[in-house]
């Protein structure tokens, strides 16, 4: 959809144009997360995951970002450019797997063991990340976890199937998992994957390591559920690139559908089926056409972080960027 009804009924205007305009007047770039809807994704000035965007953001000459996403994608955005506005079209759209934990129940566990290492995936609020040692992405939680000296004990939060599949990975018996979960990839179950990848034999399966909603797929491709040679773990930009060069006829996605709709215009000749096509992050979705409008228009809503915590949040951010691979190309 690239027309919309904005104003007076039976006003019809071109809403990317608007949205366009707009933002050239309010000096802001928009960015959208891969799992935003088709439009959005197709009018923003950049379109890619959390950590690639952020990254945009800091880097950006506007003043003000525009962040269609989720609200701690926006607020990892301003944690590395305080200086700007940071924007997102709803405040409300949160994050089952951010939300899994705060950070009063972090300071907790951190009580419960003195001395730990904390290591936070990215899908945490600001406030959470301030009382994190070092964040990782899906990419480099491996290799963040493997530079912690092996008699420090390790808190790894909040996603228990990225947690679970770090721990098989480095043999760490002194690794505490958060059991934290996305609803979103709580629906991407082994049996369904299995399930999939059985139907269509030949078919390819893309895990996008990213988003949490497919850390489930890593860990059943890690433990054999599905052969490892069908599975690419693949960052967005490593995805599109592989739908551009596979050979195969069909690719299974086990990540939300969202996805899809970059992959599809990538390599139109290829079937891309969702694994779990129900896999819909409602969140993601409540950024809509017409709030990115008003966003644009009236310039909400804002997001704050207050400057300690940033600072705070900005170190355990920078020493993730430092380590390994973190992943994130658009
Ligand atoms: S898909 Fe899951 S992890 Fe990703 S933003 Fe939505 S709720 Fe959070």
């Amino acid at each position: 959809m690239t027309i919309t009804e904005v104003g007076a009924p039976g006003l019809r205007v071109d809403w990317a144009d608007q949205v366009r305009r707009l933002a050239r007047e309010r000096d802001a770039v928009v960015l959208a997360h891969n799992y935003q809807l088709p439009e959005i994704q197709d009018v923003a000035h950049h379109t890619g995951d959390s950590l690639a965007l952020s990254r945009i953001a800091a880097a950006a000459e506007q003043s003000t970002i525009v962040f269609c996403g989720v609200h701690f994608m926006a607020e990892t955005a301003k944690i590395l450019a305080p200086e700007k506005t940071v924007l997102i079209p709803d405040a409300a759209a949160g994050c089952s797997l951010a939300d899994s934990i705060n950070a009063a129940e972090l300071r907790e566990w951190k009580a419960q063991h003195p001395g730990a290492v904390v290591v936070s995936y990215v899908n945490t609020t600001a406030e959470v990340k301030a009382e994190t040692d070092v964040c990782c992405t899906s990419s480099n939680a491996v290799e963040v976890v493997a530079s912690i000296p092996a008699d420090r004990e390790v808190l790894f939060l909040p996603d228990q199937f990225l947690g679970a599949h770090v721990r098989r990975i480095t043999g760490r018996e002194n690794l505490h998992v958060w059991a934290g979960e996305c609803h979103v990839h709580a629906g991407i179950n082994g049996a369904e994957l299995t399930a999939r990848a059985a139907e269509d034999p030949s078919a390819e399966l893309f895990v996008h390591p990213e988003c949490g909603c497919a850390t489930s797929a890593l860990y059943l491709a890690g433990a054999g559920a599905v052969e490892p040679e069908r599975v690419k773990i693949l960052s967005t930009g490593g995805m599109l690139d592989a739908a551009r060069e596979t050979k195969a006829r069909s690719v299974l996605v086990a990540t939300e559908v969202g996805m899809l709709h970059q992959l599809r215009r990538a390599a139109p000749e290829v079937d891309f089926r969702a694994v779990n096509d129900r896999a819909s992050c409602h969140y993601m979705k409540m950024i809509t056409p017409e709030k990115l409008l008003r966003a644009l228009a009236e310039g909400r809503d804002e997001v704050h972080v207050d400057p300690d915590t940033a600072e705070r949040a900005r170190a355990s951010v920078r020493r993730m960027i430092e380590i390994g691979r973190p992943g994130g190309g658009e």
